[in-house]
Parts: structure tokens; C-alpha cells; sequence
């Protein structure tokens, strides 16, 4: 199936175009017909499998069909979103597939003035991609009108859960139509989840991607012993290994961001750091410099960068291994986005090993394995320039091993 044959308007198709997309993704695939066709969706998608136009492209359909049929201009669909990071980048996606149609999409968000918000309402929007806060604040105050959406769509609604946001997005649903099109998006499911989910959807059609390998295909992941002392070291050989190439390094707390970003500066290696101690601006500025290449090293904690879509993303590396086991599908899934290919590369220390058998029995299979002999071990603590272990070539090592079953202490020569 080719973008062409869909029953969509020709301007989305020359967006689609120019945005280089060839072919549907599964996802894509799955669902753009389902909701063309009007239906509810509950779909079970990580980030990086191109769920964002998939929903995107039939919405605009919808609503410049709307459009062109003078439908009154009101606010026509919002999409709900976790983060702001993630409102501002679903909004991007909206607006350069709606280009040269009538649709607008607009961001929400709260830690930022409302004024200006409530103007650029006031202009019309057809498409209100928001965290459920913000809009619960602004409903509140009578500046916002959802008695025209049509369609409402949940995006990562585990990490909205998560962030605790039941509770506001309960409070809206009240004051939608009952009469809608409602479209579910989860990374995970589980009880809560789904209680969420059926009280919202209506009939729908469910859509499961790759359930057995969380991690997508174009993903080669390993996992390399480091004690915890050692990491800092390993980074900067990394990084120095992979010139050139755009890094997210995840951590586990913000004040560990600081300390690596530190310990980077002493090595003379610029890099940014994202967590939620920095405020919007801060954040913001800090994507548009990853995002423009200014500087390729993020390091990040996992509630900051969830759903970030950056393109590019070259590699990552897990200094910390995640807490929460299906934190490591999001985190990995930051590269390889679309049909692209990325490599991902753990640092797991003695005390961090129950947190990698939590994350394999996740993932359902064992992680690839980098054996880091010690001479490898001492040479990089050493600083010395000598290059026995590089990553590139262990990671390549990742393709062979992927074949053959984990190979237990194999030394590298
Ligand atoms: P998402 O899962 O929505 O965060 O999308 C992940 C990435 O895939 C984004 O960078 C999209 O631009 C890209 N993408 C989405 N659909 C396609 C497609 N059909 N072909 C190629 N890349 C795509």
C-alpha cells in the first residue's frame, strides 16, 4: 500500500511527500483507514513506530473535509499529550501535514504565560494538541469551548497516568460531546490502562504493534558491564569513538545529569542536560540547540525526554540503566526513528544487574552482551589512545551475536 491510494486530500499527499515518507509505517497502515472510516482506536504503539501520522494524516483529512463542507470554525479535535515537549512536536507534525489546507493546529501548555495562548485561541484553531492541565485550567476560566470536538485523541496515555493526570482528564471528558471519534494511544497496557480506555472508546478497533519485541527492528542494543565508578570514563570514550554523531545519554536522576555534564566539561566535551529543574525556556533552548546539531550530547532523565522526537538521534547510551523496565523500550527508541537505524548501548554495573533481568524478562529475551575484557577495562581508565576496544566495532559485533545464542564470559582479543 502506497500513500497514494488512500482516499485522502491531494494536499496531505504532497505533504507526506515532501516530508520523505514513502511508504505507510504498520502503524500507519493499521490504523488510517480505521479512523477515516470514523471508528474509535486503541492502539498499543511505542514512540518511533510513526505513530504521531497516524493519526495526524486521517484527522486532517477529517477536518478539512469538514472544512470545505463549512463546518462552523471551532475547535474541531484535541489531542491530549503528556508533556510539553510532546505538544510542541505532535503540533509540528499537524502543521506541516495540513500545509496548504485551511486546518491549524495549536500547541497548549502550562509553566508559560496563558495570554498569549487564549489570543492565538481567539484566531481559531482547529486542532488543540494539549497537556490535559493546561486545558483544564483554561475550560475552567471559560476560555476554552469543547462542545464542537468531534475527535479526541489520548497520546502515550500510560505516561498521563503516570504523571497523574487521571484525574483532569476525567474531569474534561465531561464536557466533550458524547458523540465522538476517540482515538487511544498507549505504549504499555495494563488494568489501569484499559479501565481508562473502555470507559472512552466506543466499539473500537484495536491495534497492537510488535508486541513481542517492544524494540524495534532497526534498533541493535547491547548491554556492557561498567562498575559505576568506571561509567563517567566509558562516556567520554563513547563519545570521543562517535565524532560527529548525535548522543542521548539517560540518567537516573537530575542531579546525576549535572554530575556526568561536569565530568564531560573536565574532559573538554560540551554537552546539554534536560530534566525537570529547568524551566521552559531553559528546555526549550536546550532542544532547538540538540535539535540544530549546535551540540550533540543530551543528556537527559527519562520523564524529560519521554516521547521526544528528535531526528538524527545517532546513538544512546543508558549511563544508568532505567528504573521502571519499559522505560528502556522509550529510551532506546529515541534512535532508529521511523525507517531509520540506531544503535543503543547500556552501562550496567554489579549493582544494577536485578534491573537488567527486570528489563529482559520485559523485553522477553536477553540483551546482547559486549564483553569489556580488562585490559579494554584499564586502557580506558588509563586515558591512553590506543583503540583494542572501540564501540563501533563491538557494536557491529551486536549483528553476529544476535544470531548465535549469549555467548557467557567471552573475552574479546
Ligand atoms: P513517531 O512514532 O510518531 O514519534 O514517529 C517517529 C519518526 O518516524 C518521526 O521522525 C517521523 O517523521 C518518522 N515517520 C513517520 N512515518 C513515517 C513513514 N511512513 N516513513 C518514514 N518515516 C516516518
Amino acid at each position: 500500500m502506497k500513500f497514494e491510494e488512500y482516499p485522502i486530500a491531494a494536499e496531505i499527499k504532497r505533504n507526506i511527500e515532501a516530508l520523505g515518507y514513502k511508504k505507510p509505517t504498520d502503524i500507519q497502515f493499521k490504523s488510517i483507514p480505521a479512523i477515516l472510516n470514523k471508528e474509535d482506536v486503541l492502539a498499543i504503539a511505542q514512540t518511533g513506530t510513526g505513530k504521531t501520522a497516524a493519526f495526524a494524516i486521517p484527522v486532517i483529512h477529517l477536518i478539512h473535509e469538514r472544512k470545505r463542507n463549512r463546518a462552523k470554525d471551532a475547535i474541531k479535535c484535541v489531542v491530549m499529550v503528556p508533556t510539553h515537549e510532546l505538544a510542541i512536536q505532535i503540533t509540528q507534525v499537524f502543521n506541516s501535514l495540513a500545509k496548504h489546507t485551511k486546518v491549524k493546529a495549536f500547541a497548549l501548555f502550562g509553566g508559560t504565560e496563558q495570554q498569549p495562548q487564549i489570543d492565538k485561541l481567539y484566531q481559531g484553531v482547529d486542532i488543540l494538541v494539549a497537556t490535559p492541565g493546561r486545558l483544564f485550567d483554561l475550560r475552567s476560566q471559560g476560555y476554552l469551548d469543547l462542545s464542537d470536538i468531534e475527535i479526541l485523541v489520548l497520546d502515550e496515555a500510560d505516561h498521563m497516568l503516570d504523571l497523574g493526570f487521571i484525574g483532569d482528564i476525567e474531569d474534561l471528558i465531561k464536557f466533550l460531546p458524547k458523540h465522538r471519534q476517540t482515538l487511544f494511544f498507549s505504549a504499555t497496557i495494563n488494568e489501569k490502562i484499559k479501565k481508562l480506555a473502555y470507559s472512552l472508546v466506543h466499539k473500537a478497533i484495536r491495534i497492537q504493534i510488535s508486541p513481542k519485541d517492544p524494540v524495534a527492528k532497526n534498533i541493535q542494543h547491547a548491554v556492557a558491564h561498567i562498575e559505576m565508578d568506571d561509567k563517567r570514563f566509558f562516556l567520554e570514550r563513547v563519545i570521543r569513538e562517535n565524532e560527529g554523531k548525535k548522543m542521548i545519554v539517560f540518567v537516573r536522576t537530575k542531579v546525576r545529569a549535572e554530575r556526568v555534564a561536569a565530568a564531560m566539561q573536565k574532559a573538554g566535551i560540551d554537552t546539554l542536560t534536560i530534566h525537570s529543574d529547568k524551566d521552559h525556556k531553559n528546555r526549550t533552548d536546550v532542544m532547538r540547540q540538540f535539535r540544530e546539531g549546535k551540540v550533540r550530547v543530551l543528556i537527559a532523565t527519562d520523564v524529560s525526554a519521554r516521547g521526544i522526537d528528535i531526528p538524527n538521534v545517532d546513538f544512546v547510551v543508558n549511563y544508568d540503566l532505567p528504573e521502571v523496565p519499559e522505560n528502556y523500550v522509550h529510551r532506546v527508541g529515541r534512535t532508529g526513528r521511523g525507517m531509520q537505524k540506531g544503535q543503543a548501548v547500556s552501562f550496567c554495573s554489579r549493582e544494577e544487574e536485578p534491573v537488567l533481568k527486570e528489563i529482559e524478562a520485559f523485553l522477553g529475551k536477553p540483551v546482547v552482551k559486549l564483553a569489556v575484557d580488562q585490559d579494554t577495562r584499564e586502557e580506558v581508565l588509563d586515558y591512553t589512545e590506543a583503540t583494542k576496544f572501540t564501540i563501533k566495532d563491538v557494536m557491529r559485533e551486536i549483528l553476529e551475536a544476535e544470531q548465535t545464542p549469549v555467548k557467557k564470559g567471552k573475552k574479546k582479543k
